[in-house]
């Protein structure tokens, strides 16, 4: 067989499976237990390889004992659904390979993500703002906090954070713990994340909010970054920009709002009211891999300022990076 025979093989194959997700006979899924997986589909490696048709059939495992998320009644709560252009953008994506470093290998990408993220400022209000598309939502909210870290303390950049300097930063208590490991990361630890008290609607309270502001600054602690909710992973519940903002603006910290889940409501004239104050807020997580049937991994970071990602570098060597 020629690669052009398997393309074709894998094509029908695709397209069976693209067919079968849209009837009510295929399940979403053929659940087996690791154990029995492995007896099902030889997945050993080996140094002979294995031949074309051993190949065409591992295929047709793939796809028999995956989860089917594009089935209609995959009715999982962060995604679902299966969109035709943005299926074939990944395959575009895949077949050039090209890597988004360097204006160089990537021309087309390149042009590709600034219009999006000018387009997708434009229903932030982020009239002067910036972008970058990330590994996923959690992500998303790691370069948010060091960001906002980076404003507060820019030397920490070169030397670390000083021993003398407390962080503190402040989330929902229904808020997604990615924020705790994120902490974790930049080096505040995850105890510096200081978590408040829900509404009964499972938003932030916002009174609790200010109070525990000012404990943390009587303690001698350096509040720097709110991360407010746009959609609770397990409630849906949307923290009041608008109030959170007044709260940041008093007491100069960064407003992040992670709408990882429910950020995509933004283009909802009926319902994007919930997010009334996203204009002030300093980043953006949003998702589009989650309401809007993108397939996995597409997420965005957008910040009301211009320069803040370059800001985050340090002096780096990189001259042989052509930009
Ligand atoms: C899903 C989710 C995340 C994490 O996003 P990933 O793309 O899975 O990393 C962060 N915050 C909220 C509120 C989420 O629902």
């Amino acid at each position: 067989m020629n690669d052009k025979n398997i393309i074709d093989a894998v094509t029908i194959k695709i397209n069976k499976y693209l067919v079968d997700n849209k009837g009510d006979n295929s399940p979403v899924v053929l659940y087996k237990t690791p154990d029995e997986l492995r007896g099902l589909i030889n997945i050993k490696i080996t140094e002979e390889g294995i031949a074309e048709n051993t190949f065409l059939e591992l295929v047709d495992l793939y796809l028999k004992y995956a989860v089917r998320t594009g089935n209609s009644q995959f009715l999982n709560q962060l995604y679902a659904g299966f969109n035709l252009p943005a299926f074939i953008g990944e395959i575009i994506t895949t077949v050039t390979n090209t890597s988004m470093y360097t204006y160089e290998v990537a021309p087309v990408a390149t042009v590709i993500e600034q219009e999006m993220i000018h387009l997708m400022n434009s229903y932030t209000g982020y009239s002067e703002g910036d972008g970058i598309f990330v590994t996923g939502g959690s992500n998303a909210n790691l370069v948010a906090l060091f960001s906002a870290r980076n404003r507060i303390s820019p030397n920490c950049r070169f030397y670390g954070i000083s021993p003398n300097l407390k962080l503190t930063a402040f989330i929902n208590e229904n808020a997604h713990y990615s924020f705790e490991t994120a902490a974790n990361i930049i080096g505040i630890g995850s105890k510096s994340i200081i978590k408040i008290k829900s509404n009964p609607d499972g938003s932030m309270c916002c009174k609790s909010l200010e109070i525990a502001i000012i404990e943390s600054i009587e303690k001698g602690e350096t509040p720097f970054f709110v991360g407010a909710t746009c959609g609770t992973t397990l409630l849906g519940a949307y923290d009041s920009l608008d109030e959170i903002a007044i709260i940041c603006k008093k007491y100069n910290l960064w407003l992040h709002a992670d709408g990882s889940f429910g950020g995509s409501i933004i283009l909802s004239n009926t319902y994007k009211a919930v997010m009334n104050g996203i204009e002030l807020a300093d980043s953006f997580a949003w998702n589009p891999h989650k309401l809007m049937n993108i397939p996995l991994i597409c997420s965005v970071l957008l910040f009301k300022k211009k320069g803040i990602l370059e800001s985050n570098l340090t002096d780096l060597n990189t001259d042989y990076i052509y930009h």
